[in-house]
């Protein structure tokens, strides 16, 4: 099974024709609200793929926070994941725009939280775990433990270092493997002073940090796998009509986590996660978009 260091966020999504200019007020086309947050849609769709999920999550004490529990009770992920902080829960806000534009900002409230203390209560889930796996909205603290655990009882760590902050040593240190899009690509080669552009010479910075492993995802141009001494694996995007990339990513990581704690080898595991990726991007939204395992099974057979 996966543990996520999760991140909960109430997100909103705003549909308009084009996006708001400084100071402008605008007639939204919808409006709607989701449960999201990237460690929850992680969660959430490993767990659709059929993984055994675990995972340590914070909601603030407001309104917002009765979201988490039926989310978690629709996406088959226990409650019991959920932890209680004095304050406001995490919410974002995005607007899409009919060409597909988007912005967005990310208040991250109760996730930031989340403590180095709140992970040791979950010690024993994490080292039942195959791979432990944390992106960035929760701050350093508890994914430097959760790694830290995770990697003594000889697990395998998955880092998707977004929204991007640059990452110190000791967390390189303890993580197996990044996945990263194009553009934390290039925040990481300014962090590690790698040349921007050579994605071969990123990952090789990288591996001197630690990780044994970078995946760089290209949106409709598929991704690419750096593994240390093994041969570059180069997956091609499935062809799909996207109607929105929203989530996509995490569809990807949560596929490319999912395969590997089943045992599947890094190519079939890369080609499972892209066609993870398309398929989320078909479907509006994050929630119901990514994809099962049926699913999975015919687009990457076919
Ligand atoms: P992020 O959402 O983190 O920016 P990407 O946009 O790179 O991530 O998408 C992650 C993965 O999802 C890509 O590597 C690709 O495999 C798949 N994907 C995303 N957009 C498309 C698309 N339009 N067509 C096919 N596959 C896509």
């Amino acid at each position: 099974g996966l543990f996520v260091v999760g991140s909960f966020v109430a997100a909103c999504c705003v549909e308009v024709d084009a996006l708001p200019e400084a100071g402008e007020t605008l007639s939204a086309r919808s409006f709607s609200m989701e449960p999201g947050g990237k460690g929850f849609n992680l969660a959430v769709a490993a767990r659709r793929l059929g993984a055994e999920v675990g995972g340590l999550f914070a909601v603030g004490d407001d309104d917002l926070a009765r979201l988490a529990p039926p989310a978690f009770e629709r996406a088959g992920l226990s409650p019991e994941l959920l932890r209680r902080k004095a304050g406001p829960t995490g919410g974002g806000v995005g607007f899409i725009a009919a060409d597909g534009e988007t912005c967005l900002a990310v208040a991250s409230g109760a996730n930031a939280a989340l403590s180095a203390e709140d992970v040791r209560s979950c010690a024993k889930a994490i080292d039942g775990a195959a791979i432990c796996l944390a992106q960035f909205e929760s701050p350093d603290a508890p994914v430097l433990e959760a790694f830290s655990i995770a990697r003594r009882a000889g697990r395998f760590t998955l880092l998707n270092p977004s929204p991007f902050r640059p990452m110190s040593d000791a967390l390189l240190a303890v993580t197996s493997a990044l996945c990263v899009n194009r553009t934390e690509a290039r925040a990481l080669a300014t962090s590690l002073d790698a040349a921007g552009d050579d994605l071969e010479a990123l990952a090789q910075a990288a591996f001197a940090k630690g990780p044994d492993a970078l995946v760089v995802t290209l949106g409709g141009r598929g991704a690419l796998a750096f593994r240390r001494g093994e041969p570059t694996i180069e997956q091609s995007a499935f062809p799909v009509v996207a109607v929105d990339a929203l989530g996509a990513g995490d569809g990807f990581a949560a596929a490319l986590a999912t395969s590997l704690a089943e045992g599947r080898g890094w190519e079939a595991a890369m080609r499972r996660a892209a066609a993870a990726g398309a398929l989320t991007a078909t479907i509006r939204g994050t929630f119901d978009a990514f994809p099962n395992d049926d699913a999975l099974d015919r687009l990457v057979r076919a």
